[in-house]
């Protein structure tokens, strides 16, 4: 018999109040317990993780996005290949037909760089789960009508289930132009508006010259890094505090605590550390709920900031998402500079700087984007100094005239250069 999605979710939405309760009593026999079914019930029907589905998380090997596509088709417990789930996924992006499947399993598609974009599935189950963690971490439960606008890069049949009589979403094509948005937020009046920082700071401009006029309870930032500053400016404009939810296709992953901590759902996942410096690390993430494409030691470019947080909550608190990995500047004789260095100097050159981008063209010449432009000399300035103090000599700083932000594409405030 099938179950009604609803019940599925309300059903998703007692395990996680249990799973959250249990694991906050005594965490690591939750997690135990937690292996043990995901090896029994998930590992088990996967064929590459079948022999060790009994072990310890030892036996498995970490890996990155490239080896998670590269062995899609035996990691994957309903013989998906990756060719199939590939081919369905790009003709639903062209076409704009957002809720692909095979064989009733969700494909998507990760916003990677073309060349680098992955497929990822998601059971009926699995959306019912994340429609419940959405509504139980995220929105909290409320009588009251909600209209979410929410700006997304392609719709998916992740998000638009989320429907109801007490939630109304508006899905936003990131890829239209910035005035169909604001014509459309105003007549909508969002209670809650979900999007990426880059998005929301436009929002603030838009509200500043008055062509913008709504008044959200909730903000929520999700897909980019969000710099305190544009915490603040997102906060002053519209007054509320900023959410933040850490999330990717591999998954829910944390959201801030009532205190503006990022707490890690580790009732769920199981985070392994790779550490970077004493409160900088990577994360190594399993995630125990996925069960058609099982997330296995799976290896995040994301720096966290470790922090502790006194909410109560025992799942670790990160004060701080800094960036990806890819993010760090790398210059001659091994000298490395992480982007929240770069974002001090710069933003305490003025107090005026509301925008900035630096390209790292070689390993020793920036492009450098500062916006007001005027205070173009004081961030280059700031810039040089900080590679004096750390030791990196002769990096040649150039003026770019705009930021490089393809519409629809997550906007980097700071491009390493790749090796
Ligand atoms: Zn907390």
């Amino acid at each position: 018999m099938r179950v009604p999605f609803k019940l599925q979710v309300l059903l998703a939405l007692c395990r996680l109040e249990f799973e959250r309760w249990r694991y906050e009593r005594n965490p690591r026999a939750h997690q135990r317990t937690m292996w043990k079914r995901f090896g029994a019930r998930t590992l088990a029907r996967s064929p590459q993780y079948a022999p060790d589905a009994d072990g310890s998380i030892a036996d498995f090997a970490v890996q990155g996005k490239v080896e998670f596509m590269r062995d899609f088709d035996d990691i994957n417990t309903r013989g998906i290949k990756l060719d199939e789930a590939m081919s369905v996924a790009m003709d639903a992006e062209r076409c704009r037909d957002f809720a692909p499947t095979v064989s009733g399993i969700t494909v998507g598609l990760s916003s990677g760089t073309s060349g680098n974009r992955g497929v990822f599935l998601v059971s009926e189950k699995e959306r019912a789960y994340w429609v419940a963690m959405v509504l139980q971490r995220i929105l909290g439960f409320s009588l009251k009508r909600r209209k979410v606008a929410f700006f997304l890069r392609a719709n998916s049949k992740l998000y638009t289930s989320v429907q109801s009589r007490l939630i109304q979403f508006g899905f936003f094509d990131l890829l239209q132009p910035m005035q169909n948005h604001i014509a459309r937020l105003n007549s909508l009046q969002p209670d809650i508006v979900v999007g990426q920082p880059s998005l929301l700071m436009m929002l603030v401009e838009a509200q500043h010259n008055g062509q913008l006029n709504i008044l959200p309870s909730r903000i929520i930032s999700v897909a980019e890094v969000l710099s305190p500053e544009d915490q603040r400016a997102i906060e002053a404009c519209f007054p509320v505090t900023v959410q933040q939810v850490y999330q990717c296709n591999e998954g829910m992953f944390g959201q801030s605590c009532a205190h503006g901590n990022i707490h890690l759902n580790e009732d769920g996942l199981l985070i392994e550390k790779d550490w970077l410096d004493a409160t900088r690390f990577v994360p190594i993430i399993t995630d125990m709920r996925r069960m058609v494409q099982p997330v296995v030691r799976y290896k995040m470019n994301d720096i966290l900031h470790i922090t502790e947080c006194t909410c109560g909550s025992n799942m670790i608190a990160i004060s701080q998402i800094e960036g990806r990995t890819d993010d760090v500047l790398k210059f001659h004789n091994e000298r490395i500079l992480f982007p929240d260095f770069i974002r001090r100097a710069i933003i305490g050159a003025h107090p005026e700087i509301s925008n900035y981008q630096i390209i790292q063209e070689s390993p020793s010449k920036l492009a450098l984007f500062v916006s007001p432009s005027i205070h173009w000399e004081a961030a280059s300035m700031a810039l040089t100094e900080l590679f004096q103090v750390q030791d990196i000599a002769d990096i040649d700083i150039q003026r770019l005239e705009t930021k490089r932000h393809l519409l629809g594409s997550k906007f980097r405030r700071i491009h390493a250069k790749r090796h």
